[in-house]
């Protein structure tokens, strides 16, 4: 894929569009508390009203669990909506800070400010939450919003681009449907902040774009999310944990467990634990499974068939499932393990439920593998033991770390979600999707008087002797 920034000429509609926004937000009502408060009452409601329609388009997109579509997409967007309604308040006050005595009298404050039209981009995996959480964040900071949902998941993206509107100010906030084109096109306008969902190649695309503009970017990104499990974890509750989160939506979330490096001793019961437990939540039959998605389309579906051993011994053994069915893309709960680190499984991230487990002798070594890798989005540890606990977070780097579970820690609203390095930069949730969207303006208000000279030229050996003393 290529990292060249798109210069296409903006069509008239995507310049119409973000001009007509700009003039909503330049008309000033957006940074109106009560109209934030409207809309997002109005999303709250869109996302319990047609709680139905877009669980249809979940499951006609992905073979969505209904309740995976509940929990997992629009309960966490409502949680994000009542977040951002009993916090606004506080969130929109000026805040005082501290004035240094040289700056003495005076008063300093810290202004939140909307940045004006911001641009919303998401990936087809989690396609309702990934579009409506960052625009929760963008609205309750006072922001006018295009909002681009994937094409991928085209059932989705048709429901919400019917639904936005109906509920939502129009003149504010607008989705616009498409692909590769039309993301380009829009790509070409400038706007003040763009929160790209997606993988990396395409966030450089966006950053390239965006630089053009010095428009600032949010890029929540992906990769390869490692496991540690321990000597003393526990080592059932580890593999059932895992085996959740890296199935879950069949493996196609940013922060599923993508990789497992598991202490020797411990390896074989580890993996028995994933296959006992890959049979207590899908059944001897996963396909025949309700609770069990689909992988996206056929070229995914065809991606994750290639990353298979397929006969090569240093790309593993498959000890469960390693089938699919292109007929409606279904692909099996897959565990593989004697993978060597150089196998096509351990080259990308997998997206999708393949599990490669790899031993490893010692702590250590499994820091010293993340370390060798780019910076994940996401890192799980199992242990027992407080002090290898703190070994793993003291001596790696990742967008967020998950101690004896898997994925849950992006459900803290209190702590921003976003990746290091390779997985992304900058974060949303709760109050740090509002800053994300806001401008922290510095304000500092001096009192007329007294008005002392020393600081004016021309500066006297007095002058300097004093600001020298003092300064
Ligand atoms: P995708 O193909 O849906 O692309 C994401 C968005 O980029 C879409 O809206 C698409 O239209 C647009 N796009 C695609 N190609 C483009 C191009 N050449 N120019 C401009 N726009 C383009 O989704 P994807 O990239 O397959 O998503 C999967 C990736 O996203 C994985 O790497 C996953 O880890 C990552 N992800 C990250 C998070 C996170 O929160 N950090 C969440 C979900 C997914």
């Amino acid at each position: 894929m290529t990292t060249t920034a798109p210069s296409p000429a903006p069509t008239a509609s995507a310049a119409e569009l973000v001009r007509r926004l700009r003039r909503t937000f330049a008309g000033g009502h957006t940074r109106n508390l009560a109209w934030r408060r409207e809309q997002l009452t109005r999303l709250r409601a869109l996302v319990t009203e047609c709680e139905a329609e877009l669980s249809a388009a979940l499951a006609a997109d992905l073979g969505k669990p209904a309740l995976e579509a509940f929990v997992t997409e629009l309960a966490f967007v409502r949680v994000e909506i009542d977040t951002a309604l009993s916090h606004l308040d506080a969130w929109t006050a000026p805040r005082s800070v501290r004035v240094p005595w040289k700056q003495k009298p005076g008063r300093a404050r810290i202004v939140p400010e909307p940045l004006g039209v911001v641009l919303v981009i998401a990936p087809w995996n989690y396609p309702v939450q990934l579009l409506l959480a960052p625009m929760v964040a963008a609205i309750a900071a006072g922001n006018c919003v295009v909002a681009k949902p994937s094409e991928v998941s085209a059932h989705t993206s048709a429901v919400l681009a019917r639904l936005i509107p109906q509920y939502l100010d129009p003149d504010a906030i607008a989705v616009v449907e498409g692909g590769v084109a039309e993301t380009t096109t829009l790509l070409g306008e400038r706007f003040d902040h763009i929160l790209f969902t997606g993988n990396g190649n395409v966030g450089r695309i966006v950053m390239a774009a965006a630089a053009k503009h010095l428009t600032p970017v949010t890029l929540e990104l992906g990769g390869k999310c490692p496991v540690i499990v321990d000597r003393d974890a526990d080592i059932d509750v580890a593999a059932r944990r895992v085996a959740w989160g890296k199935y879950l939506n069949a493996g196609q979330t940013c922060i599923a467990p993508d990789y497992a490096l598991v202490h020797a001793d411990v390896e074989e019961r580890f993996i028995t634990g994933l296959v006992r437990s890959i049979r207590e939540f899908y059944g001897d039959d996963p396909a025949a499974s309700p609770d069990y998605s689909r992988i996206v389309n056929g070229a995914h579906h065809r991606r994750l068939l290639g990353l298979l051993p397929a006969g090569d011994p240093d790309a593993g053994t498959v000890v469960v499932g390693g089938t699919g069915d292109e007929h409606d893309w279904y692909f099996a709960p897959t565990v593989v393990r004697d993978v060597s680190p150089d196998a096509p499984v351990m080259q990308e991230e997998i997206f999708g439920p393949i599990l490669p487990v790899l031993p490893v002798a010692s702590l250590q070594d499994a820091i010293d593998f993340v370390n060798g890798r780019d910076k994940p989005l996401a890192l799980y540890v199992f242990s027992g033991d407080d002090a290898a606990v703190e070994q793993v977070v003291a001596h790696t780097s990742s967008g967020g770390v998950c101690v004896n579970h898997v994925v849950v820690h992006f459900m803290n609203e209190d702590i921003s979600f976003g990746g290091v390095g390779g997985s992304g930069m900058g974060g949303y949730h709760g109050q740090a999707g509002f800053e994300t969207f806001s401008h922290l303006k510095g304000v500092v208000g001096r009192t007329v008087k007294p008005d002392p000279k020393v600081a004016y030229p021309p500066y006297s050996a007095f002058k300097r002797a004093i600001l020298r003393r003092y300064l």
